[in-house]
C-alpha cells in the first residue's frame, strides 16, 4: 500500500506471532491473515496507521504491559490469568485447542488416552497451560513455533500437538501423515489485549461492534478460512 498514507495519522504498534495461520502468517515478507486484516480495519476505524511487531508468542503481554506495543492480535485466548495482567476486548472469534497424532495412531482417539504420553505444545499458548495441568510438566515438551511440534509429531520424537483448531488444520495439511482427533480438547474465546487501563480497549471494542455489524469481519473470515 501507498507509504505515504499514514502520514499525519497516529501510528498503532501491534504484536503478533507470525507463524499461526490463517490468524497471522507471512505472505512473501507481508504479514497477513484474519488478525492482521481485522486489525487493519479497527485501526482504519480509529483514524490510525497500523504497525505490526513480529515477536515470539509468549513476548506478547509483556510487550503490551510495557508499552513496547498498543495492543496485541494474535489468536490469544482470553483467560483468567492472563486477565490479571493486561485488558481484553470483547471477544471476536471461538478457538478449540485440538490434538492431532499420526494418521495411522489408533492409541489416542480422545483426551484421556494422553495420559503418560509425550505432548508437543508451543511455549506459553493455552495449549502448554492446560496440557502442562492436566498430563504433568514432565510430559509437555515445549517448542518455540507451533509447526515445530508438528514436525516433531512427524518424525515420531513426541505422540502428539495440542494446538489451535485452525493452525492445526493448515499444518496437517501441509505436512504428511497426521490427523486431527474429532473431539476435540478445549474451547475458547480469542480476543485483543492492551495494557491494563488502556483508553484503546473501550474504542477497539465499538470498532469491533461496527464491523461485525457491517459483515467486514465475515468478509475477512471466509476471505482466510474455507477458502
Ligand atoms: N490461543 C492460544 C493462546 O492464546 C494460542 C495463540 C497463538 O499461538 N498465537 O495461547
Amino acid at each position: 500500500s501507498d507509504s505515504s498514507e499514514g502520514e499525519g495519522k497516529d501510528k498503532l504498534v501491534m504484536a503478533t506471532n507470525a507463524e499461526f495461520p490463517p490468524y497471522e502468517y507471512y505472505e512473501g515478507d507481508e504479514i497477513v491473515g484474519i488478525d492482521a486484516e481485522f486489525a487493519k480495519a479497527i485501526a482504519d476505524k480509529l483514524g490510525a496507521e497500523l504497525s505490526i511487531e513480529d515477536m515470539a508468542f509468549d513476548s506478547i503481554i509483556p510487550a503490551v504491559q510495557s508499552g513496547k506495543a498498543d495492543f496485541a492480535a494474535a489468536g490469544i485466548t482470553v483467560t483468567d490469568e492472563r486477565k490479571t495482567q493486561v485488558d481484553f476486548s470483547d471477544s471476536y472469534y471461538t478457538g478449540r485447542q485440538v490434538i492431532i497424532v499420526s494418521a495411522d495412531n489408533n492409541d489416542i482417539t480422545k483426551p484421556e488416552d494422553l495420559e503418560g504420553k509425550k505432548i508437543g505444545v508451543q511455549l506459553g499458548t493455552t495449549g502448554d497451560l492446560y496440557s502442562s495441568d492436566d498430563y504433568g510438566d514432565e510430559n509437555v515438551e515445549r517448542y518455540n513455533k507451533g509447526v515445530e511440534a508438528v514436525q516433531a509429531l512427524q518424525q515420531g520424537k513426541i505422540d502428539a500437538v495440542i494446538i489451535d483448531d485452525q493452525p492445526a488444520q493448515t499444518f496437517v495439511k501441509e505436512n504428511e501423515g497426521l490427523k486431527i482427533l474429532d473431539t476435540e480438547y478445549v474451547e475458547e474465546a480469542y480476543a485483543f489485549c492492551f495494557k491494563k487501563g488502556s483508553d484503546l480497549t473501550d474504542k477497539v471494542n465499538d470498532a469491533i461492534a461496527e464491523l461485525k455489524k457491517d459483515g467486514t469481519f465475515d468478509k475477512i473470515v471466509e476471505k482466510y478460512i474455507n477458502a
